[in-house]
């Protein structure tokens, strides 16, 4: 048996699964709330109540403790679900049947329900029978006779309170756990976007954004500007340096990007191939634009594995009208002052202007990625 200590479970929490993020803060409430109970019941003298607290206080210690330490692999969900679904329904109906339904201790016998949302790893089929049990167990202990009256001696006026503390901590409870979950999902389904349209490699946006950043242009510029940048002869950087190399030289000149244009909406277009758009821009500033990362990135020196590593890159400008062609049309042009770039010579930056260069259907040069 390995124990973990607080400070450690801690911090291997940040990395969990958020639904495990919430179990696990949902026991160590329960194990408070439990403690609570076991301090009422030694004061109120009810020897039996104070046992089974303790019993379930141990029950949710040795879940977090031992077998809820996240080290991923030895996390034992399942049968941590199954001890807490176990704890709930055999310590409350316990407790109904010694104090009686005015109690309210049976609210909690409906928790059960909650749980399968926090843990994934049952069947639908075990998950469907255990709410078929539940449900049924509670019709019964709403309607037994069994749970009519307190089998143990107690202040009717205890009664009530327990009622309406039972009733309170259930419905907290209730609205905590639902909370907890739809805030888990709203940042997970964030996170998925934001990762959706990053490219893993620089962090730069990737294709998928494109739609969305052309529709938000539209509102704010009549002209936007497009770089297509492409790597030169980076197979011989990948040749030279190997596969890493050239994912080195990709993350640095992504960064590069980054600091020449803060305002650019910059994204990975293919392998080697980097879109810049540049809102609310003109002829002028778009070359000067261009031909300052041309020489930015001649004029700096990357070292990879302790060796000199000088790469060129070569561009593709032109101006997008936004209002009266389609971007696709742009970036064929941007494509096309990319490819002469290449074919002079490359480390150039090349700009097309709207009218001079007349689109042919099928003209375009595939993307090379
Ligand atoms: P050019 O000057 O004409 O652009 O030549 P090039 O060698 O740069 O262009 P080419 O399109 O022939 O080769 C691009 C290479 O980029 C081919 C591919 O293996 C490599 N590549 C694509 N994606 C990645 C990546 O993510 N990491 C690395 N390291 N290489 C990649
Ligand atoms: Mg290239
Ligand atoms: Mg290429």
């Amino acid at each position: 048996m390995k124990f973990a200590t607080l400070s450690e479970i801690l911090e291997q929490l940040k990395n969990e699964n958020h639904y495990w993020q919430i179990g696990f803060y949902g026991l160590v409430a329960a194990a408070a709330i439990h403690f609570f109970f076991l301090l009422l019941f030694t004061f109120l003298d009810i020897p039996l109540l104070a046992a089974v607290n303790i019993v379930s206080v141990g029950l949710y210690l040795y879940c977090i403790f031992v077998l809820g330490v996240p080290t991923l692999q030895s996390k034992d969900d399942h049968l941590i679900g199954w001890l807490v679904y176990g704890e709930l329904i055999g310590h409350n109906l316990l407790a109904t049947w010694l104090l009686g339904r005015e109690s309210g201790f049976q609210f909690y016998l409906y928790i059960p329900a909650l749980l399968p949302f926090f843990i994934l790893s049952y069947s639908r089929l075990i998950y469907f029978l255990r709410l078929l049990f539940v449900i049924a167990l509670a019709l019964w202990v709403e309607t037994s006779p069994l749970f009519n009256h307190p089998r143990v001696p107690i202040d009717p006026l205890w009664l009530q309170r327990f009622n309406w503390m039972n009733l309170l901590i259930f419905l907290l409870i209730l609205s905590i756990l639902a909370y907890l979950y739809a805030l888990k999902e709203h940042a997970y389904s964030r996170r998925l976007i934001h990762d959706l349209s990053r490219d893993p490699l620089t962090g730069l946006f990737n294709r998928r954004i494109l739609d969305e950043i052309l529709k938000k242009s539209q509102g704010d510029s009549a002209r936007l500007g497009v770089l297509l940048l492409d790597v030169d002869y980076f197979k011989k950087i990948n040749d030279t340096f190997g596969h890493e190399g050239g994912d080195y030289v990709l993350k640095q000149l992504a960064a590069k990007l980054k600091t020449l244009c803060p305002r650019a909406t910059i994204l990975r277009w293919g392998g080697e191939e980097f879109l810049i758009l540049l809102a609310d821009t003109d002829k002028e500033t778009l070359q000067r634009r261009a031909e300052q990362i041309r020489q930015a990135v001649e004029s700096s020196t990357l070292f990879f594995d302790g060796k000199r590593l000088d790469f060129t890159v070569t561009l593709g400008a032109t101006l997008f009208a936004l209002k009266s062609e389609n971007f696709r049309d742009a970036l064929v042009r941007a494509d096309k002052a990319l490819y002469e770039g290449k074919k002079s010579g490359r480390n150039r930056a090349i700009f097309y202007d709207i009218q001079s260069a007349p689109l042919k259907k099928g003209e375009e040069r595939s993307s090379s990625s």
